[in-house]
Parts: C-alpha cells; structure tokens; sequence
C-alpha cells in the first residue's frame, strides 16, 4: 500500500493521510491505545478505488513500547512452547 498500489484490488488510486490533522488526541480514533495512558498515532493509506484502508504506526518509540506492553502472536506454524522472560 505504503507503494501506490492496493494490495486487495490492485488499483494505484492511493491516498496518504500521513499529515492529516489530528492524528491522535482524546477525540479522534486515528490512534490506537498501546498501554493505559499512551496512545500511538496511525499513518493510514486509503485505496478510492476500493475502500480498503492500512494503518501503519508512524513513530518508531510507540513501536517499541508495543513491543515491551503487548503479548507477541505466535506462529501458528511453529511447535515450540512459548518463551517468556
Ligand atoms: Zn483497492
């Protein structure tokens, strides 16, 4: 998406709401909670020709605190019991 073209219709019709004003705040839900007061802003692109929306988090800090605060999806594929420290 983040490349012009919509993954699901294949249409280059793409549009970024990458400087969309605001893009958090307590108001709006352009942002989704990454912990109990901490909200993380989203990039998100849009296909016209479909509809179809992505949402990338944009700010590198709020990745990582995801990292430390959200419990990691396993692969499905994989076997091995689950690690945690
Ligand atoms: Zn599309």
């Amino acid at each position: 998406m983040k490349n012009g073209t919509c993954p699901k219709c294949g249409s280059s019709d793409i549009y970024a709401g990458t400087e969309v004003f605001p893009k958090s705040g307590p108001f709006t839900c352009n942002a989704i909670p990454v912990g109990l007061t901490a909200m993380a802003p989203l990039d998100n692109y849009v296909c016209a020709a479909c509809g179809y929306v992505e949402s990338y988090i944009s700010r590198e800090e709020d990745i990582a605190s995801i990292r430390r605060k959200w419990p990691q999806v396993t692969s499905e594929k994989e076997s091995t019991p689950e690690e945690k420290d």
